[in-house]
């Protein structure tokens, strides 16, 4: 008669990874804005372990100050400019400075940031067998000459300007992130962001929504940059985190756009802020920076087809959620 054979015991090292069934997510910038943000919805789910890498130019360890010496979290001090040798599942590659002020700082930093760090991150991806997802912007639309925007518009930057290692910067990093798809099989998702505001800005990071709420709690004038008509859209954190999430789980590499499509003028913006937040403040007119894009709307009709994502937050309700956080960081509480 036949004996079957009992199948061999799994080695310790394959048990391991079976009840290992953790997912190992690198988030590069998680010290920023949205980084840190999109830290506190991975750490949710219990299944995920979340390392974040980064080198605190423009972010800071209070945004994860809730999160330090936690077992499923780590914090690695680390430039993406700088080869990285780690193991993980997936990417949020996130590094890199977004506010104007901040990414014109040190130009060429800003360039090799977007360039150096994506190709990094690919290679890594591409050692691991990693998932990368890279935010890009909708400043790779440039100064747009279609509006709104879709992902099929290829853009209107100048190659030579102040904003070009930003713009340019992103536009390499997604064709980066294409060739490494196309030539080594890499899983991509490239998400263009348009303007995202939120609790945990930086309080004197230039753009506009959080200076407007400063300059609003602090009783100075709100600065309007010439001529006022231009345009953005505005789109909470929390959604934006959301739809970063959604994209990464999918399966479609993108381009997607990710925002709101709620479009204001500068002035409107003020008026709006003036409103709800200091009936009692100024509003004046200032010099603009060159190559100020006139106008921005994203066109979602992809997210929302191909990821079940649209954005749920009106600017009317992110404004007190952001305004209670700046009240504290600053220290004037309402009147
Ligand atoms: P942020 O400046 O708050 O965060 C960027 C983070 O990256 C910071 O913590 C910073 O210290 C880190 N960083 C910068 N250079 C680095 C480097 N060389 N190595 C390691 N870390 C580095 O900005 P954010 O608003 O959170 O933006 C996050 C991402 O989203 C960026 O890639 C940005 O281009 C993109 N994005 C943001 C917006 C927006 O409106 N906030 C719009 C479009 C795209
Ligand atoms: N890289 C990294 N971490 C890794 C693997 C690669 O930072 O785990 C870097 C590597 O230093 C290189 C870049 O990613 O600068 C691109 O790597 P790839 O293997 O694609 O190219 P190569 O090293 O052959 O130029
Ligand atoms: N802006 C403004 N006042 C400010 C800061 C910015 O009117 O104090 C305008 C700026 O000219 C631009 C828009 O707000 O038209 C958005 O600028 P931001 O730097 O927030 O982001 P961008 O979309 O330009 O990257």
């Amino acid at each position: 008669h036949v004996t079957t054979k009992p199948p061999p015991e799994p080695s310790p090292l394959r048990k391991a990874k079976f009840f290992q069934a953790n997912m190992r997510i690198l988030v590069t910038g998680g010290a920023g804005f949205i980084g840190s943000h999109l830290v506190d919805k991975l750490m949710e789910n219990e299944k995920n372990e979340v390392i974040v890498v980064d080198n605190y130019f423009t972010g800071s360890k209070d945004n994860l100050s809730q999160w330090i010496g936690h077992p499923r979290f780590e914090l690695i001090r680390h430039d993406v400019t700088e080869p990285l040798l780690i193991e993980v599942d997936q990417i949020y590659h996130l590094a890199c400075p977004a506010s104007p002020i901040f990414y014109k700082y040190n130009p060429v930093k800003t360039i090799k940031t977007n360039v150096i760090g994506t190709l990094n991150m690919l290679g890594l991806a591409k050692r691991v067998g990693a998932r990368i997802l890279l935010t890009s912007t909708s400043e790779v639309y440039g100064d747009p000459l279609v509006h709104p925007q879709d992902e099929t518009y290829w853009g209107n930057v100048n190659p030579i300007g102040v904003r070009s290692c930003y713009d340019e910067g992103k536009r390499v990093a997604e064709t980066l992130m294409f060739d490494y798809h196309r030539q080594h099989g890499i899983e991509i998702r490239i998400a263009r962001i348009f303007n995202t505001y939120g609790p945990r800005m930086n309080i004197d990071d230039g753009r506009v929504v959080s200076n407007f709420i400063a300059q609003a709690i602090r009783d100075e004038p709100l600065t309007v940059q010439l001529p006022g008509t231009q345009t953005r859209s505005f789109c909470y954190v929390s959604d934006m985190v959301n739809g970063l999430i959604r994209l990464m789980e999918g399966e479609n590499t993108g381009p997607i756009n990710i925002g709101n499509p709620g479009e204001f003028t500068m002035l409107e913006l003020a008026e709006t802020v003036k409103e709800m937040i200091n009936p009692e403040v100024k509003i004046i007119t200032v010099e603009n920076t060159p190559d100020d894009p006139r106008q921005r709307k994203p066109d979602i009709t992809k997210a929302k087809e191909l990821l079940g994502w649209e954005p749920k937050v009106k600017l009317r309700d992110g404004l007190p959620l952001m305004e209670d956080d700046f009240r504290k960081r600053i220290g004037i509480l309402r009147k």
